[in-house]
């Protein structure tokens, strides 16, 4: 006999505790202990799969196409098994096992999956008058939940429910493709959000640059208002320009020989002494003492 494990997050139903249900309060749906329902087939049905496994929204789930004991529990299913109008799973540890608010509306009288393409027209996305006004059957359970969790999606996107299927799509598709749809949307604003993170970072680093490149304009404008010291680096600059430069303004044979005694005089240069009299040596004491 094949154990079945519910593959639902934050689902722990096993086909083991059926035994002793009565010890799992989550065993016991309406009065029954649950059953498992197996993921659909990869190979007879794909699409149905797919969009169990989209709701499922398990991230990196990817099942083995031939394993076949991969299973979901009847709390997962509106009608606590997969009926014909409710083939996909809604009910959700993350949307805490509720898909809305019944509502009497004029809609009322439609299916649940109807309702659920009724409510997504109101962003004209679905034709109303694609969809087949279907009577409430009197063995249908009444007052199923609304399925409203499906957010309103934003008018840029393009559904190709209303343009490119034909009118005898059935409403178990249309309802696929909502889904697909909707899954797409979150996607789409995932990465948005990504975008909106990677701008912001990039904000942030043109702004520490902005202020290194104040900061160096800062200090470029001080040395441009310095005109002495723009001047002497001028003249240094101009003056060792090159040999002839050199021969012309210094009357040295070249560049290198220039170099050459300032390093000489570089060991030097710190024991210097400048003129440390009393008296500068235009005053008048050091002309009067020195005249001739
Ligand atoms: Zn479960």
């Amino acid at each position: 006999m094949v154990n079945f494990h519910c593959i639902a997050e934050g689902c722990s139903n096993d086909s083991r505790k059926k035994h002793n249900a009565l010890k799992y309060p989550d065993m016991i749906l309406n009065g029954c202990i649950v059953d498992f329902h197996v993921l659909p087939s990869a190979i007879k049905n794909p699409k149905l799969r797919k969009l169990w496994l989209s709701q499922i929204r398990r991230e990196g789930f990817n099942p083995d196409p031939n394993c076949h004991w991969h299973a979901l529990c009847s709390r997962h299913f509106i009608e606590g098994r997969t009926t014909k109008e409710n083939a996909v799973p809604t009910l959700f540890d993350y949307n805490i096992y509720k898909t809305g608010i019944p509502r009497d509306t004029k809609n009322s009288h439609l299916r649940p999956i109807e309702q659920l393409i009724l409510t997504t027209q109101l962003a004209n996305i679905v034709t109303v008058s694609q969809l087949p006004k279907v009577p409430r059957q009197k063995k249908y359970i009444p007052d199923i939940p609304v399925i409203s969790y499906i957010e309103k999606p934003s008018l840029d996107h393009i559904y190709c429910l209303s343009t490119e299927v034909s009118e005898d799509v059935s409403i178990e598709e249309k309802c696929v493709l909502l889904i697909e749809n909707n899954n797409t949307l979150e996607q789409k604003c995932q990465r948005y959000e990504t975008d909106t993170n990677q701008l912001r970072k990039q904000v942030k680093l043109l702004q520490v640059e902005l202020h290194a490149t104040k900061e160096e304009n800062k200090i470029l404008n001080e040395k441009f208002n310095n005109t002495d010291k723009l001047l002497k680096d001028k003249l240094v600059e101009k003056l060792t320009k090159s040999d002839s430069n050199v021969k012309c303004f210094l009357r040295l044979a070249s560049i290198s020989m220039l170099f050459g005694i300032f390093k000489l005089l570089e060991g030097h240069a710190s024991k210097m002494k400048y003129w440390m009299g009393p008296d500068s040596s235009d005053g008048k004491r050091w002309q009067v003492n020195n005249k001739k």
